[in-house]
């Protein structure tokens, strides 16, 4: 019997797996964090007080009081019971990564002690010689550590019945040179805030931090762990790579919103109960649009914690479905023909005086304030939407950006329909001085008005792969199996480049005697009549967008090898070098990881395809080919004449022309990826890759496998099919 008629027959047996939930979720929010709160109770008063420093200010903290802020966290995660600390951090892999070590050792005279030192919570060495770098860890130096980010707080994993300490980290290079995903957030978020702060104090002095702040929303499906077995391109790839449409698909438009599935209801409260525990702060959850896809989102956060939460969840995400024997699936596109998943991340700007930069203003030197942070945002899109681009790049993606789906390709900024009019206003307001119908747009009930606006959903456009929403930018267009980071270094890295311009740009004006309202206005002004061609809309996924998008010199860049030609362009070396955010190393290195990590994505994909096909899909058509033809030489020996075994014949025809053209197909598929195998150089590779071999074969080969899916006999198809997929409950 294959494997997937067993999952099929044993899937009404499926019990729901127990949860047992908290009466109240303060109850166990933050258990397994050790909070500001927790290290006061731990702590000396000289050891918090350095702590507290550290991640308030980015002062450094000795190795006296990194020795006693070990002791408290050791002695905090030993009350809980754990016995192994691990530095975690987050590699380019795309994965989060531990090395655990006990706290356990032996003295010189031999005697047990459980220790856990300044030393070893500041710095470690993992060997992690095997993780993407890129090319700046030649081979001599082939030695990377992980260096304690006192910014985030350390944290219980619980894995069964085993508890872990983590302490956050970013991964260095013994050169120097960051090798993860956080390091150059955290350098972005130093730049933003410096550029920022500097503009803040255009309208208010007591201004002394500014935190970009992220709330992510986590879309994802979920599939029958059995089902999910039976499909080797689920599991080498996250995506399948056949699957002939059900019947019936979204269409109906019924799981949208609809209720939850009980077993996936028991599978969700769960890893929420996980996710309190870390200080994850979930606080939505609900079905998406397409069947068997759900969504969750927290509060928002303050961007470094908003991403390792994210990451974390990911994790938890992954290890809490097993447990429920289910599988979820964090790719972009594991289905052809229904929805894809994205992240959307949910931005702004926030000050330690407690106002959200991207909050209209109640007061006209406030709404000036929107204006100018609003307006920035915008220039920098405009500017650098290349960039933006590049930061959401990959295999994964790039199955909803190509496509007609959400978001498009194109970057583009849309503010709603109120907006615009300031927007205009603003544009066709020349003054030589701050005159009265200047004051009459600062002083529109922006605060009113734009909430009450985008509350509406007439005026909130789904299509627009970076929106205003009301008082914060919700870049929608990164994909769901992405770290937050890449997406969130270039926002903040561009909109810091942009501030800082824009402040000096200020400042000229008022050297040469204008006001500062004034020189303000004038400045934005020209922000934007220049960065116009950026705001739309209207239907981003119409074909007519992107005929517009293309007169209005917008990039449409649809695949990845192409899109990640922005990060290394004069460009952007300037701008991430005067951003203090990568050096020119850095950039070349993360291009050329982006690009590896490309071609092995796609590589396997057409293994699992060549695999497949000539494995499982061959096999149940040829068996079945054999069937229709005993049956036609039967009906012949019997002696019925041809109209009696004529559609048998046409059956027998689709199904052999559709088995011979899918394995030449696959044969071609093979030389093309050994050709493309063969080249040096790696940007070159990918693009073989994507236009040779996933370009050329992918949709042709699964064309034919596909149709050979509704011809076949049922019963003898080995790979779970998408009804069964998507809807068996
Ligand atoms: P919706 O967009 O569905 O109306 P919300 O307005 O509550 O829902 O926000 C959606 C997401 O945006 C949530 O994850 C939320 O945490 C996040 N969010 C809200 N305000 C901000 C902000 N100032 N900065 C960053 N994220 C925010
Ligand atoms: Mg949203």
């Amino acid at each position: 019997m294959s494997l997937r008629y067993q999952a099929i027959k044993n899937f009404s047996k499926q019990k729901n797996t127990e949860v047992s939930s908290p009466s109240k979720i303060t109850a166990i929010f933050c258990q397994n964090v050790f909070t500001l709160k927790t290290a006061r109770e731990y702590l000396s008063d000289e050891a918090y007080k350095s702590l507290f420093a550290s991640i308030k200010g980015n002062k450094k903290i000795d190795r006296v009081n990194a020795n006693q802020i070990a002791a408290g966290i050791r002695q905090w995660a030993e009350s809980k019971g754990v016995t192994h600390y691990t530095h975690w951090f987050q590699p380019l892999t795309g994965t989060t990564a531990e090395k655990h070590d006990s706290f356990f050792t032996l003295k010189g005279d031999g005697t047990a002690i459980e220790e856990f030192d300044g030393g070893a919570l500041i710095q470690q060495e993992p060997d992690a010689s095997s993780f993407p770098s890129g090319g700046i860890r030649a081979t001599f130096e082939a030695r990377g550590y992980t260096a304690w980010d006192p910014s985030s707080p350390a944290f219980i994993m619980e894995i069964g019945e085993g508890k872990t300490l983590c302490i956050p980290t970013v991964f260095v290079s013994y050169t120097g040179e960051l090798l993860d995903y956080k390091g150059p957030v955290l350098k972005a978020l130093e730049a933003v805030n410096k550029a920022a702060l500097d503009v803040c104090h255009y309208f208010d002095k007591n201004v002394s931090k500014v935190t970009p702040t992220l709330g992510w929303e986590q879309e994802y499906f979920v599939v029958d762990e059995a089902l999910y077995n039976a499909r080797p391109d689920l599991v080498l790839s996250g995506r399948t790579v056949f699957g002939h449409s059900s019947a019936k698909g979204q269409q109906l438009e019924d799981h949208y919103f609809g209720s939850i599935p009980e077993r996936i209801y028991a599978f969700m409260r769960d890893f929420e109960n996980e996710s309190y525990k870390l200080g994850i702060p979930l606080r939505t959850r609900h079905n998406e649009v397409a069947p068997g896809q759900f969504e969750c989102a927290p509060i928002f956060e303050e961007v470094a914690v908003a991403i390792d939460h994210n990451s974390l969840l990911m994790d938890v995400m992954d290890r809490v479905a097993r447990r429920h024997k289910l599988r979820v699936l964090l790719h972009e596109k594991p289905f052809a023909g229904v929805n894809g998943s994205g992240k959307h991340n949910n931005w702004s700007l926030s000050t330690d005086t407690g106002v959200n930069l991207l909050a209209p203003g109640k007061t006209p030197k406030t709404n000036l304030m929107f204006l100018t942070f609003f307006t920035n945002v915008i220039r920098a899109v405009d500017q650098y939407s290349d960039i933006l681009r590049a930061s959401i790049a990959g295999a994964g993606n790039d199955h909803r950006l190509g496509a007609n789906e959400a978001p498009p390709a194109i970057i583009s900024v849309f503010v709603g329909k109120y907006l615009t009019e300031v927007l205009d206003a603003v544009e066709k307001r020349v003054t030589t001085k701050f005159d009265e119908q200047d004051e009459a747009i600062l002083k529109l009930d922006l605060h009113k008005s734009i909430p009450e606006l985008m509350l509406d959903n007439t005026d909130r456009n789904r299509t627009s792969p970076f929106a205003f929403t009301g008082n914060k930018f919700e870049f929608r267009a990164v994909g769901s199996s992405a770290n937050c980071s890449n997406a969130m270094t270039v926002l903040n890295t561009i909109m810091a480049q942009t501030l800082t311009t824009f402040k000096e740009e200020v400042d000229a004006l008022i050297e040469k005697g204008e006001k500062k309202e004034i020189a303000i206005m004038h400045v934005l002004q020209r922000y934007v009549s220049e960065s116009k061609k950026v705001l739309f809309e209207g239907d981003g996924y119409s074909e007519a967008w992107a005929k517009e998008a293309e007169k209005r010199g917008l990039p449409n860049v649809k695949t990845t090898p192409y899109a990640l030609d922005a990060m290394v362009t004069k460009k952007a070396k300037e701008l991430f070098e005067n951003t203090g955010v990568y050096t020119h190393a850095e950039l070349e290195a993360r291009h050329e990881i982006e690009l590896e990590k490309y071609i092995k994505q796609v590589q396997i994909e057409g293994r699992v395809m060549g695999e497949l096909c000539t494995s499982h899909v061959l096999p149940a058509a040829i068996k079945y080919q054999n069937v229709l033809i005993n049956n036609i030489k039967g009906l012949k020996d019997i002696g019925i004449g041809k109209e009696g075994y004529e559609n048998q014949l046409q059956i027998l025809e689709k199904i052999s022309l559709h088995i011979n053209k899918g394995s030449d197909l696959v044969e071609q598929m093979i030389e093309a990826r050994k050709k493309a195998n063969a080249i040096a150089d790696t940007r070159e590779k990918a693009i073989a890759y994507c236009d040779d071999v996933k370009g050329k074969f992918f949709d042709e080969i699964r064309y034919h496998v596909d149709k050979l899916e509704l011809l076949v006999d049922d019963a003898s198809w080995y790979l779970p099919k998408y009804r069964e997929l998507l809807f068996l409950r």
